[in-house]
């Protein structure tokens, strides 16, 4: 059984990279019938904001993987940490340093100079039979921890393997600041350990961060968790993923109209396979992913892909999502007496719910303008008589319903005139939707029903067709 936690910053709207981390956490959790855990970090007053926090939250129940505990925020946790620090002065885990801003810009530089990393010298470390500075009057200590000086410090990475830092790596690093307050890498550990994590899936951005924090849960006797570091997505061309590529706000990917599962079946495959499938339904998901199988290189993201997988879910969902999903694009279906047909039509060929609502549309608002281009082309001599023509067939035939059927006195009406088919059809097409680009005529005709399809024919001749030089 894990527990798994999705920790954001919220410095910022949540994106692809994070959404990514939060549904492998996610998967692993409910896989094992374990749970999963939102946390905010939002101890860094000045970056964090409340309309950050809300857009992360609202991502997340977009796409439907609500925290099994209450939202913990570590901003309102301080309490809790200080008392942790407490216990580490206590047990002489932890010490105060006094070393002033200028003393350890001093230090850098003279290790700068010499090539060194930076890393406090443990001028404050209190060691047996070690004489201290004495305590300088003006200066606000911070709280560093003690470090082990030599060793190793090793972990099991589910992603990575076996990890191995020098102790020496990590030096004595403050846990809190002057004024208290405790800092990232303490309260993560902390805040890790209370809400019961076993496992810790991240960015692999974080892996310089996994050995201080390592120091910390052995300095509480805590049980070291088990870490999975993620790859990060990259652009096609094997770059940092930017803004036009597709890292941006995951609530912008519903503003462009895809469904939360094409997002998340893309996801769960920037950096995980199972052999060559490319679709997954949330339970397959569920069955199938193990963060232990999670790819060790960086995946490419492909904008392509995703567009197929979401043109995949929107033929596949039902009929009633799809309208309710329309919602959101201020296109209303409901209590639309061909609600299903214009669905079945339109979503043949739409790869977002903006093309989807774009087709449905085109075919339901009666047109306000007609494509001059298509017009000329299209409507020439005899098409008007053709289309008055096709009216009075229409008129004869409004017992009719279906696109079978309007075939049935279509196709004769086109042979037995000696017509071509795209000299009835486009016009049609035109005096219907106001272009040329729609779907077939019959299809278009049986949404419309007849008498709409009466009007608008008698309309396009009127106000544009018949006022056409041909
Ligand atoms: N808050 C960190 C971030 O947004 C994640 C911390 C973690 O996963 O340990 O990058």
């Amino acid at each position: 059984m894990a527990i798994t936690r999705f920790a954001p910053s919220p410095t910022g709207y949540l994106h692809i990279g994070g959404l990514r981390t939060a549904l492998y956490s996610y998967l692993w959790a409910k896989k094992t019938n374990g749970e999963f855990k939102l946390r905010i970090e939002d101890t860094d007053n000045a970056r964090n904001n409340e309309d950050a926090v809300k857009a992360i939250l609202e991502a997340f129940e977009w796409v439907g993987m609500p925290s099994d505990c209450e939202i913990e925020y570590q901003s309102k946790r301080t309490d809790i940490y200080k008392k942790y620090i407490a216990q580490l002065l206590e047990e002489g885990k932890a010490y105060k340093c006094y070393m002033s801003r200028d003393e350890l810009d001093a230090l850098r530089a003279k290790q700068e100079a010499a090539k060194e990393n930076p890393r406090y010298d443990g001028t404050w470390r209190p060691e047996d039979g070690k004489v201290l500075p004495e305590i300088p009057a003006d200066v606000d200590p911070v709280i560093r921890i003690k470090a082990p000086t030599s060793g190793t410090i090793l972990f099991e990475d589910g992603v990575k393997g076996s990890m191995k830092f020098d102790a020496n790596q990590v030096d004595d690093f403050v846990i809190a600041r002057a004024n208290g307050m405790p800092i990232y890498n303490f309260v993560v550990a902390i805040d890790d350990h209370l809400m019961g994590m076993t496992d810790v899936l991240r960015g692999d951005d974080h892996l310089s961060n996994t050995p201080k924090q390592i120091v910390i849960y052995n300095a509480l006797g805590f049980d070291v968790p088990k870490f999975y570091h993620m790859p990060m997505i990259n652009n096609p061309s094997g770059k940092k993923l930017s803004k036009r590529d597709g890292a941006m706000d995951v609530m912008q990917y519903k503003a462009d109209g895809y469904l939360p599962e094409a997002l998340l079946n893309f996801l769960v495959r920037l950096g995980w396979s199972n052999g060559d499938q490319e679709i997954f339904s949330m339970d397959e998901m569920l069955e199938l992913f193990d963060p232990n199988n999670i790819n060790k290189s960086a995946s490419a993201y492909n904008a392509e892909k995703l567009l197929w997988l979401n043109a995949h879910y929107i033929k596949n969902v039902s009929n009633e999502r799809l309208a309710n999903e329309l919602e959101f694009f201020e296109c209303h279906l409901e209590g639309h007496d061909k609600k299903e047909m214009i669905l079945d039509l339109c979503k043949e060929r739409a790869n977002t719910l903006v093309e989807l609502k774009d087709a449905i549309t085109n075919i339901l608002d009666v047109p306000t303008s007609y494509d001059a281009k298509g017009s000329k082309k299209f409507v020439k001599e005899g098409t008007i008589e053709m289309l008055n023509s096709y009216v009075s067939l229409l008129k004869a035939n409004k017992e009719m319903h279906t696109p079978v059927d309007i075939e049935g006195f279509t196709k004769p009406f086109i042979t037995d005139n000696g017509l071509k088919f795209p000299q009835v059809f486009q016009p049609i097409r035109i005096a219907l939707t106001g272009g040329t680009n729609a779907p077939s005529v019959y299809d278009i005709i049986a949404v419309l029903g007849i008498e709409e399809t009466v009007t608008r024919i008698n309309n396009a001749i009127a106000v544009s067709f018949g006022k056409k030089e041909v």
